[in-house]
């Protein structure tokens, strides 16, 4: 069965190593170079949709917690606080929303400046028992795309429609496809904040939001300030989780005393909005290597080509190539132990996209012949052609290693 736990050792892409800790995995130079490439990419994305992005520690003192809620609804999922003295105690965030809380209240704000979008890969920490952990699914230290959208009540459903398109256009890139659409409600079981009528309002807005989109609705499963649209994901193993997340927020901003002043001059409440695109890091790549088994599109592939010179002759003409694909922006290297069959083996093993080879016959007239990860292999062309196919497919973000389709 595919398994990103095995692909990731085979791979080299992270390690789970007992000393660090359970749960506590370190991404390796292939897993951080693919990763690199997807956070470029979503905050790219994020960019040019009008988020504006922030850097915010990943603990802060017990009262942020206190005011946020975390602490009286979330202790159980969350780290002991850190004590440094009886008034001086700190506490792992279990969630980025209490600092871009602050980030809106670092000065006042117009009724102009909204919708604000707070937008950080940050830090958080769940402190998950140690039976549930395994690989990168299910970790105790978590990268999160986040962003907190601060907006007036009439900006909410326009806001959510937007996010939702946000989320179809990095899942197409990734080559996520989603299990389902969930709109997450009260239970009967759980403890909530908040009043009854901003619970069913929000309700009402997500359902709008959702309005021809097939959804399930899932009682109880609503986070425990606001009902949420969860859209799901199934592993190799057939377990559902969440990736992408939009939940309605009516109650943090009162918390932490938020306001706008409106074009009347008025003082009002702006309705937050927690949003993640693509989910943690973690569950993220867990979810890809699987679901491509470990061949990424070529954008974020660890290494997006190899370089194979046939023998020693090609060394120089080998290494030339590879500086060019370097300074195009490609992630390339070379190759050059052991024989050719076995170092396409290894390019083929490791899921490289595109190996090129460069015989005698193609160092003396400046070319190169192109093998695709696939299979197909292309006639030899000039050298600059293959790296502008290269780049080109890599700038579309195509799943295909010739950019079609
Ligand atoms: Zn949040």
């Amino acid at each position: 069965m595919i398994d990103h736990r095995r692909l990731g050792r085979e791979l080299d892409l992270f390690v789970s190593d007992p000393l660090a800790g359970a749960g506590l995995p370190i991404w390796l130079p292939a897993g951080a170079a693919a990763r690199h490439a997807v956070e470029e990419y979503v905050r790219e994305l994020e960019r040019r949709a009008g988020y504006r992005h922030v850097y915010s520690p990943p603990l802060g003192k017990r009262q942020l917690f206190e005011i946020s809620g975390h602490l009286d609804y979330f202790a159980d999922d969350m780290f002991p606080p850190l004590r440094l003295s009886a008034d001086d105690e700190f506490v792992l965030r279990p969630a980025l929303c209490p600092h871009h809380a602050l980030v809106y209240r670092a000065r006042g704000r117009s009724y102009r400046e909204l919708p604000l979008r707070i937008a950080e890969l940050g830090g958080m920490y769940r402190a998950e028992r140690s039976g549930v952990l395994g690989g990168l699914s299910r970790v105790r230290a978590i990268s999160l795309n986040d962003a907190h959208n601060f907006c007036s009540l009439e900006q909410v459903g326009a806001e959510v429609a937007a996010i939702l398109g946000l989320i179809r256009e990095a899942h197409a890139a990734l080559g996520v496809r989603p299990a389902g659409f969930r709109l997450s409600l009260r239970g009967p079981e759980q403890r909530y904040v908040g009043d009854d009528a901003q619970w069913s309002r929000a309700e009402e807005l997500l359902r709008e939001a959702l309005a021809g989109v097939e959804y399930a609705e899932a009682p109880g499963d609503a986070a425990f300030y606001g009902p949420k649209i969860d859209i799901q994901i199934v592993d190799a193993a057939g377990r559902e989780s969440t990736l992408s997340t939009v939940q309605l927020d009516f109650d943090k901003p009162a918390k932490f005393d938020l306001w706008y002043t409106d074009a009347d001059g008025a003082r009002r409440r702006p309705v937050l909005v927690h949003r993640s695109l693509v989910g943690s890091m973690e569950r993220l790549f867990a979810y890809l290597i699987e679901v491509h088994q470990g061949a990424f599109p070529a954008w974020y592939a660890p290494v997006q080509l190899v370089v194979l010179p046939v023998d020693e002759g090609q060394a120089e003409a080998a290494d030339r190539f590879a500086a060019d694909a370097l300074a195009a922006g490609l992630r390339a290297e070379v190759d050059r132990a052991g024989s050719l069959g076995a170092r396409v083996r290894g390019a083929a093993r490791r899921r490289v996209p595109y190996v090129a080879v460069i015989g005698p016959r193609e160092a003396a007239d400046g070319r190169v012949s192109l093998r695709l990860r696939d299979g197909r292999g292309l006639d030899p062309m000039p050298a600059g052609d293959a790296l502008g196919l290269v780049a080109r497919v890599v700038a579309a973000r195509s799943a295909d290693l010739l950019g079609a389709g």
